[in-house]
């Protein structure tokens, strides 16, 4: 994926992200344009709307299907914002592009299946047509899956690509409705850095209430925009009603996004920087040296017939380490991941010691 492409000429504008904002489903023509009239006066300039809803379980309200694309092309030709949708198969995107829809987005569940995947970038490359495509994150956190996908709809001759971050599904109930691995993301960007990353903080959340620390927390992150649901009228809607904000709601949020400048980089930063490449290789050194006095255990260990685990002696250097680590304010579970990481390769060393290295 070498000349990805920006998905528009502007990026942003005013001061605010790329916003791509409008309602979960499509629901009906006065719906759709009430809503767009009030993110239009705000100055978004992409509407979304799912025309065809992948549910859970079946039953639920499955989206009103191509009877609503007259209701998108009416938004389109009386505010002039560009409009998207979400396609999960062969005569979705056949369908979408016949109405002219300007962009469109593969959704979490389609994104975890290469086979529909596939079906989707086979239809792209038989229409001929360049449009930019957004694909989700899967619902499980697999970015190598997010990577395939995003490859099969480049390889179809779509340049004009975006990633959004949705979250992750996770067993049980969390504050959050998926899971904001953001670490995957960034990965993603770091290794693919022209891609567009898109941040979906209505689905990440769940709850209208964390739109805005989460959009915010994206741009931190350096997150290119946002797709946010939004609904003339949330409390009434036919889908995901919790998470969708009016558009006059919607515009307080955006007006409150601080966006940072990324280019900026000052001398007490560098000199910060400095510190902390400082503080990183003494931290390697240390890790070294413990890695090092593993391995003596090891030999010892090894001399005596003894087991490389002791499970009694790691309980107890995870407690207190544990402990001391909050009590100089760190996160206890933070300090847990990192020595578990330091004991798995302890272990391993070890291992190969008993395998005759020295
Ligand atoms: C949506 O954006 O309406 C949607 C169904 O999202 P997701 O695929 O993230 O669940
Ligand atoms: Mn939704």
């Amino acid at each position: 994926m070498k000349d990805i492409q920006a998905l528009f000429p502007i990026q942003s504008y005013n001061d605010r992200p790329l916003v791509i904002a409008g309602p979960c489903s499509a629901e009906s023509e006065e719906q759709m344009l009430a809503t767009a009239r009030g993110l239009a006066r705000n100055g978004v300039k992409i509407f979304r709307a799912g025309i065809w809803k992948p549910r859970t379980k079946p039953g639920g309200f499955e989206g009103v299907g191509s009877v609503g694309f007259p209701w998108l092309a009416k938004v389109k030709e009386e505010t002039g914002m560009l409009t998207a949708t979400e396609v999960a198969n062969r005569q979705h995107v056949e369908v979408a592009l016949d109405a002219g829809v300007d962009l469109l987005w593969i959704g979490s569940r389609t994104s975890a299946n290469p086979f529909a995947v596939q079906e989707i970038a086979d239809a792209l490359r038989d229409s001929g047509v360049d449009i930019p495509v957004l694909v989700k994150n899967p619902v499980n956190p697999d970015l190598e899956l997010w990577i395939g996908a995003l490859e099969r709809v480049y390889n179809a001759g779509i340049h004009r690509i975006g990633a959004i971050h949705r979250g992750f599904s996770a067993y049980g109930r969390h504050i959050y409705r998926n899971m904001p691995q953001w670490h995957i993301p960034i990965e993603l960007r770091r290794r693919y850095p022209a891609l567009t990353l898109i941040c979906d903080p209505s689905h990440i959340g769940g709850k209208r209430e964390l739109i805005a620390p989460l959009s915010q927390q994206a741009l931190d992150m350096g997150f290119d925009g946002l797709i946010v649901e939004s609904h003339c009228n949330p409390d009434c809607a036919w889908s995901d009603k919790d998470q969708q904000v009016t558009p006059e709601v919607l515009e307080v949020i955006l007006d409150a996004l601080v966006l940072r400048d990324s280019a900026v980089t000052t001398e007490s930063l560098a000199m910060l920087r400095r510190q902390i490449d400082g503080l990183d290789n003494e931290l390697l050194e240390v890790l070294n040296k413990r890695m090092a006095v593993s391995r003596e255990i090891g030999r010892y260990k090894k001399e005596h017939s003894m087991p490389v685990v002791q499970i009694g002696r790691h309980d107890e250097i995870m407690q207190n380490r544990v402990k001391s680590a909050e009590d100089m304010g760190m996160d206890g579970d933070f300090m847990r991941t990192v020595l578990s990481a330091i004991h798995e390769e302890s272990v391993r060393q070890q291992i190969e010691i008993f395998n005759g290295g020295k």
